[in-house]
């Protein structure tokens, strides 16, 4: 029996990511407060948010600090816009304070409301670069499989998950997928990291050949995978794909959505990575998940062509209503200061060998196939047989009956395509809710295993 809100829920919302049709049966959690890493349903039930949201609320739930931030921005000045030359303090300064950060070299910032529109924004800008620079066949994408971009039409086409094209009429002509960088699932026996390294940029270059060089604008990646498995890539993939790009004049685009601002131990997954984009997309983390905010860093190169056309064009015609909100930039100002305040990059780094240690003991569970990942962020792949890594039928839906039973011990997980869990709590988790965390987990991947067997899946 649904509770009277959650009958409610389910005869007025469309879900985002939800299987609509069991949803009718199930209904929703509806939770109502947090505190720290933890949440509570309308019943006061507590959650340990191993997920932080969705992927995104760093600083925790009860963060007085950015609610003052938010509230003082409201009653001075609620809202105000950057189009035609306007502006606002929090905006200006923000960008000064990301400025500074980037990884990259930044010459302006670009804001938006989502990671969506940030990527949207690139591709945007790489089109209308290439137009700038005379170069009007550079314009296809280059993404990879299972990769995760965002949903607007560009972004679900650089999106490399089958749910985001099928019946959607997606990819758009021009967006390419090259090889997800799994080791664990698609090396060939026997083929270690650095050789299946190499052979992805070996298959990336002769992509690029095939398609021809001059029609390719950039290439786009996540430093960690994140909705297409939290999957973390094989040793030395990113400078061998690096090669690749230079050789070619290929823009790289890191979406740093999930990885930005401390995620893996570094400020940017790219620090983590060796990897040297020429820009970055972010969001989520720069708020804390608090305010929507995204955006894209601009590289002195770009801002020259953007300024070349706005003298022959006028107007530079990008830009949306909410790109800067006032209150959002103020917040994340705020959520920088505390980054910056508490060291909570360098926590991380001091957390994440116990994470990966909890994780890795996950590696005995007899259904747990792969279980990796970096900083405070991992990926399990749930599997039928270890030793052939073969898997559940699909239909069975064994990692998202995991996270159920996860739910049920008091612990919110993801589970994704291809039987996969992921585990990205807030960077302010303590040492003995890490050792909560994947406590619960292991109880959950038991009641899993006994589920297989009394429903005799194996
Ligand atoms: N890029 C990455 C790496 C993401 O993880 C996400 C969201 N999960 C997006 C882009 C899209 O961001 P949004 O949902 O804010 O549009």
């Amino acid at each position: 029996m649904l509770s009277n809100l959650a009958a409610r829920d389910v005869e007025t919302l469309v879900h985002p990511y939800t299987n609509l049709a069991t949803f009718r049966e199930t209904g929703p959690l509806v939770l109502e407060r947090g505190h720290g890493v933890w949440v509570y349903d309308t019943d006061g039930r507590p959650y340990l948010e191993g997920m932080a949201g969705l992927w995104c609320t760093a600083l925790g739930y009860s963060n007085e600090e950015l609610v003052a931030a938010a509230t003082e921005q409201l009653s001075r000045l609620p809202f105000a816009h950057l189009f035609s030359g306007r502006s606002h303090d929090p905006a200006i300064e923000l960008a000064e304070a990301l400025k500074e950060l980037m990884p990259v070299p930044t010459s302006k910032v670009f804001f938006t409301s989502s990671g969506s529109e940030a990527n949207d924004t690139q591709v945007k800008l790489a089109w209308y670069m290439n137009n700038a620079l005379g170069r009007p066949r550079k314009k296809k994408i280059i993404a990879r499989q299972r990769g995760y971009h965002g949903v607007t039409v560009v972004t679900a086409s650089m999106t490399g998950l089958p749910a985001n094209h099928a019946d959607w009429d997606l990819p758009l002509p021009g967006f390419l997928h090259t090889a997800c960088p799994h080791h664990y699932r698609f090396a060939e026996p026997g083929e270690t990291e650095e050789a299946f390294s190499s052979r992805l940029a070996d298959e990336l270059e002769a992509l690029i050949l095939r398609e021809d060089p001059e029609t390719v604008a950039a290439f786009v990646a996540e430093p960690v995978m994140g909705a297409g498995g939290a999957i973390t890539p094989p040793a030395g993939y990113f400078a061998k794909v690096q090669a690749v790009l230079d050789r070619y004049d290929i823009r790289f685009i890191a979406d740093e959505v999930i990885c930005g601002f401390g995620r893996l131990g570094t400020w940017f997954g790219s620090e983590a990575l060796d990897m040297r984009p020429d820009t970055i997309s972010f969001a989520k983390a720069v708020t804390s998940g608090y305010m929507p905010l995204g955006g894209v860093s601009i590289d002195e190169p770009l801002y020259e062509a953007l300024l070349a056309e706005s003298r022959k064009l006028g107007t530079f015609g990008h830009g949306t209503t909410y790109s800067g909100h006032p209150v959002a930039c103020a917040v994340a100002l705020k959520t920088l200061e505390i980054y910056r305040r508490d060291r909570i990059v360098e926590g991380v780094a001091g957390k994440a060998p116990l994470f990966q240690a909890r994780l890795a003991q996950l590696r005995g569970h007899p259904l747990v196939g792969e279980a990796r990942g970096l900083g405070l962020i991992g990926g399990i792949e749930i599997v039928a047989d270890r030793a052939s890594k073969a898997q559940f039928d699909p239909k069975a839906g064994v990692a998202a009956r995991c996270v159920a039973f996860a739910q049920a011990e008091g612990l919110i997980v993801r589970f994704l395509a291809g039987d996969r869990i992921a585990v990205c709590p807030p960077l302010v988790i303590q040492p003995d809710e890490i050792d909560t965390l994947f406590d619960r987990l292991a109880r959950a991947l038991d009641r899993t295993a006994a589920w297989i067997a009394a429903e005799g899946l194996e």
